[in-house]
């Protein structure tokens, strides 16, 4: 009986072995998955914004999607911006709803591109003012652009390569 038991053992012990092999980390993270926070999804080794068209292709194979945190909002919770943009001047206290929309829009545009450039937060400032921060510096000078190329006003970039941070100032009186 004991030669039974040493058997059952070893049996044991491969199985063990096998199910570790097969379930070794793949290279990509597995797909799909979507971020828990902003709904981002990743399949196709990219990551795609929640509302982005993915098209009506989707893999016949669809499993359950992996709930994860996309990176984006790894960075916005550990609070490291990229860049500031700092809106200010009379006219963004007549226009401060149309402001908001058109940076709206042109955070989800450039999330088309780039699904790690978002909006992280906005502070209030005084007469006004608000700056928002962004995850990257690209997208606090895309911001900037877009409310020059719509408005008008001054712009100032400035860019600090030692710690990659863009600081962009729009202002229009
Ligand atoms: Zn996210």
């Amino acid at each position: 009986m004991r030669s039974n038991k040493r058997y059952t053992n070893t049996n044991f012990t491969k199985r063990v072995d096998h199910e570790a092999g097969r379930h070794r980390p793949a290279r990509a993270p597995r797909e799909p998955a979507v971020c828990k926070s902003c709904g981002a999804v990743y399949a196709r080794r990219r990551w795609t914004d929640a509302n982005a068209d993915r098209g009506i292709s989707e893999p016949k194979h669809w499993r359950p999607a992996r709930m994860t945190t996309c990176p984006a909002c790894k960075q916005k919770q550990c609070g490291s911006p990229g860049g500031y943009l700092r809106v200010e001047g009379s006219f963004v206290i007549a226009h401060r709803e149309e402001i908001e929309q058109l940076l709206r829009n042109e955070a989800g545009r450039a999330a088309m591109d780039n699904p790690l450039g978002c909006i992280m937060n906005s502070t209030e400032g005084r007469d006004g003012t608000f700056t928002l921060a962004t995850t990257t510096e690209h997208l606090a000078q895309r911001l900037g652009h877009a409310l020059e190329k719509a408005y008008g006003g001054t712009i100032d970039y400035d860019f600090s390569h030692e710690n990659k941070l863009a600081r962009v100032k729009w202002a229009r009186n």
